[in-house]
């Protein structure tokens, strides 16, 4: 061999040698073959020993080749995986353009083991900044973006305002429809306006005590079943009331579930920094963040489980609580119905269908009120039916009662729309003229009479006149009621004692 050709193959091997020592520490069975190449390269100059050991080193150096394409991939997608998870967390937002470009730096790089360690520590970054924009943020938004949709169904303070605002407004229309003696009026205004005013369910009770003291004056103190309702009510109010402070209480419970998850990312983040500065190859790097994915994983699965299961625990008393709610409604509204018509009962008579001495006492009171306020006119005239015991004993009493439906019949021809008339006891009549003067009630007072008189009541076919007398009086504007009433009885009198059939007015 010329010594040229000698001095090549003497350089050629000098460089395997170096580049055999480049590859080792990659591979345990590489290191060995690499090493008894060197061994025999440092003997031998042979060029069939050189060959021999390229052959052996052949596979394993394609094995190797084949290994790190397979773990430049795995690094890839764990990579990218890890990038994908964070961003797919429902309370992070990782920012689109730096994600971008790290992917892209990763599908570029990933080939190059060198780029590696740039790479993760810009992966861990990126995730470490968005995990801790998302822990900073406030507490609100968390559960608000997990739960945006559901979150509109929970428990919050506006729903117990919804649910005050729906009693207060039937409790509100429930006083709307009692007729309750005129000194109470400012006190149903209080109640009225303190029920539609208040969102605060706390103040339900009290007000709710008031209502059922209006309503009981209302109705009248025996009504049990009036008392009983209410109790119920009350019961129910406060099972609501319960309901909400539990669902307040979950409520608080998943704010607390969501700060804990928030504090455990914030924790793997941090060792996962940590354990980055401290790992000192690839493969333990690779084992970490598959490690740390694994927990953050766990934690999240976690803390959605618990959510769900607090979500559903918060739908199912929502649902119980409107099915309260609509309950009370309905009995609300069986109350008001029965109750508009036992008032209605009691302020009418059954025989003529008129309003009765009651509904008289409910109606005077105030007009006297509003007519001394207000400096208008009013009159009253007392109207009883004449010698009707004698109808009575000569035709029965079922003829009687006859007679005492078909004269305020013949009365209310006579009536004008603003004129109010009452039976106010046996065939004892009473006519409020609103806004009248004593000139004008006479005159209404004349055609009532007459409408009666010349009207010939069928008496088992016999047609037989039937009068009435009547005391007519002017309100002063001053006296009482009684003052009032007392003048027009004494008027009657006077009627009854002229002959009857005649109108007797205030002198
Ligand atoms: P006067 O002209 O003085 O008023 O004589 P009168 O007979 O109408 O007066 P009195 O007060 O003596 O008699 C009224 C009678 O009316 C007595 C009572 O039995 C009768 N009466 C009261 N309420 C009813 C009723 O609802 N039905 C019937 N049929 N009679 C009644
Ligand atoms: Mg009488
Ligand atoms: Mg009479």
């Amino acid at each position: 061999m010329d010594p040229v050709q000698d001095k090549t193959i003497e350089s050629l091997l000098k460089t395997i040698s170096r580049i055999s020592m480049l590859a080792e520490g990659n591979d345990p069975e590489l290191d060995t073959t690499l090493q008894s190449i060197r061994g025999n390269l440092g003997r031998s100059q042979n060029a069939e020993v050189v060959q021999a050991s390229l052959k052996t080193l052949e596979p394993l150096v394609l094995k190797y080749d084949e290994d790190r394409l397979s773990r430049a991939q795995t690094f890839r997608a764990k990579l990218l995986e890890l990038l994908d998870v964070v961003d797919d967390l429902p309370t992070t937002q990782m920012p689109t353009k730096a994600k971008k470009s790290l992917e892209a730096d990763i599908r570029k790089h990933w080939q190059t083991s060198s780029k590696w360690p740039e790479l993760l520590s810009k992966t861990i970054q990126l995730v470490s900044e968005t995990l801790k924009q998302q822990s900073s943020e406030k507490n609100s938004s968390l559960l608000g973006r997990l739960f945006r949709r559901k979150t509109d169904r929970m428990p919050t303070p506006e729903n117990n305002s919804e649910i005050m605002t729906h009693v207060s407004h039937t409790l509100a229309a429930l006083l709307t429809n009692i007729t309750l003696p005129d000194i109470y009026r400012d006190q149903l205004m209080d109640i009225k306006h303190a029920l539609t005013g208040s969102s605060d369910i706390n103040h339900l009770p009290a007000l709710l005590d008031e209502v059922i003291t209006l309503i009981m004056i209302a109705v009248g103190k025996t009504q049990e079943d009036l008392t009983l309702y209410l109790n119920q009510l009350n019961q129910q109010l406060a099972s609501i009331n319960d309901s909400l402070l539990a669902n307040y209480k979950a409520q608080k419970s998943i704010s607390s579930h969501r700060k804990q998850l928030g504090e455990t990312f914030q924790d793997h983040v941090n060792n996962t920094k940590s354990d980055v500065h401290n790992a000192t190859d690839l493969n333990s790097l690779k084992q970490l963040i598959n490690d740390r994915m694994h927990t953050i994983n766990e934690a999240m699965t976690l803390f959605q489980n618990s959510m769900q299961e607090q979500e559903k625990q918060a739908a199912k008393s929502i649902t119980q609580l409107k099915n309260k709610v609509s309950r009370m409604e309905q009995d609300a509204t069986q109350l008001r119905s029965s109750m508009q018509e036992k008032i209605a009962q009691a302020l009418s008579d059954s025989l003529t269908g008129l309003p009765n001495r009651a509904a008289y006492q409910d109606t005077i009171f105030p007009l006297l009120t509003s007519a001394a306020q207000n400096k208008q006119q009013l009159c009253i005239a007392v109207c009883d039916v004449d010698h009707f015991k004698v109808i009575n004993d000569t035709w029965g009493h079922l003829t009687g009662d006859k007679v005492l439906r078909l004269v305020p019949r013949q009365m209310q021809t006579a009536l004008k729309k603003d004129h109010l008339l009452f039976r106010y006891g046996g065939e004892e009549f009473v006519v409020i003229f609103p806004m009248t003067s004593l000139d004008q009630a006479f005159e209404h007072c004349q055609n009532i009479r007459n409408a009666v008189a010349s009207t010939p009541f069928n008496m088992n076919g016999e047609p037989i006149s039937v009068t009435i007398s009547i005391g007519l009086s002017l309100f002063d504007g001053k006296e009482s009621h009684d003052e009032l009433f007392n003048r027009a009885d004494k008027n009657l009198y006077q009627a009854k004692q002229q002959g009857r059939n005649k109108v007797i007015r205030d002198n």
